[in-house]
């Protein structure tokens, strides 16, 4: 089966089709309506939420199950298909020399990341460093370079300046040693312009290979403007939620992917360098409907 942990009340939508061989409306009508209800719960768009009903609705009734498919593989098979399509396979990340830049607002997790990735790399045979820009957060190098020491990874940082756009520049040269760099950026509380001019700046002269924006998987309905504003300046290649061990569900990223037309590179799961996965669509898929 390709979903498995749904949540209750879909599982029992579902488990009451087990002996029908087609679906008539009322039985789709129950289904969407579950899968509605899990999927706003889960902090999804609600415009997406209605388009992805809709072709749901279409496909279940309108398409034959193939030969000795029952109703409710049919149906589970189409749910996924469509948010598969939506939400897509996890952001490329290939294995060899290149600078990843991180995004997002302040306390979305990005110093944390940024040490996840670098470990992550380091442990397929690669020699990442990663660049402490953040001069806007007191506290952002300590705890950037006690990460990296656990994770050990390269670092640079530099307490006693506050231009990010030199620290990149001379964390660059610092660590042309490593294969992979990357540079950590500083978030705001909000979309401040000085935010988007400053990361602006760091970007043209990191000229990152990816730029990947973090946000926190209780981001909900705000993932919207941030994806866009983003985009905009530097162009989002992919998505990192965190915090996906708390309760959050991070449909909001799904917002995100679908506004930056990128994908989810990777999951953030608990506070340690260890703490991180690659995203892959069918676990996230079931925990947005469980
Ligand atoms: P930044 O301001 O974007 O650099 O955010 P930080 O990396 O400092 O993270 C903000 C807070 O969230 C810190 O207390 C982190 O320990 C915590 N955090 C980051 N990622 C995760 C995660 O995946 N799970 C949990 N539980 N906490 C996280």
């Amino acid at each position: 089966m390709v979903l498995d942990n749904l949540g209750s009340s879909l599982r029992g939508s579902l488990d009451k089709l087990r002996g029908k061989s087609r679906l008539d409306e009322e039985d789709v009508q129950e289904i969407v309506k579950e899968i509605q209800r899990s999927l706003l719960s889960a902090d999804v768009d609600v415009s997406l939420v209605m388009d992805l009903s809709d072709s749901i609705k279409t496909r279940a009734l309108e398409e034959e199950p193939p030969g000795g498919t029952n109703a409710r593989d049919h149906v589970l098979k189409i749910v996924y298909e469509e948010l598969v399509g939506l939400i897509g396979e996890s952001t490329e990340i290939p294995l060899e020399s290149q600078t990843i830049m991180l995004a997002g607002l302040q306390g979305s997790g990005k110093t944390t990341t940024s040490a996840k990735m670098a470990w992550w790399f380091s442990k397929k045979g690669l020699r990442p460093a990663v660049i402490q820009t953040d001069t806007f957060r007191p506290g952002a190098y300590d705890q950037a370079k006690q990460m990296c020491e656990r994770a050990e990874v390269d670092f640079y940082g530099d307490p006693d300046c506050d231009d990010p756009v030199q620290i990149a520049r001379e964390g660059l040269e610092a660590t042309e040693d490593a294969d992979i760099h990357i540079v950590d950026t500083a978030g705001r509380h909000a979309l401040e312009d000085d935010l988007i001019a400053e990361i602006e700046e760091i970007e043209s002269v990191v000229q990152p290979d990816l730029n990947l924006l973090v946000l926190d998987a209780a981001i909900g309905q705000g993932a919207k403007d941030q994806a866009q504003q983003f985009d905009e300046s530097i162009g989002i290649g992919g998505v990192v939620i965190t915090k996906l061990d708390g309760t959050a569900k991070g449909g909001g990223a799904l917002t995100a992917v679908n506004e930056t037309d990128s994908s989810i590179a990777f999951l953030g799961m608990g506070e340690t360098v260890q703490d991180i996965e690659r995203f892959e669509p069918n676990g996230f898929i079931s925990r947005l409907l469980g």
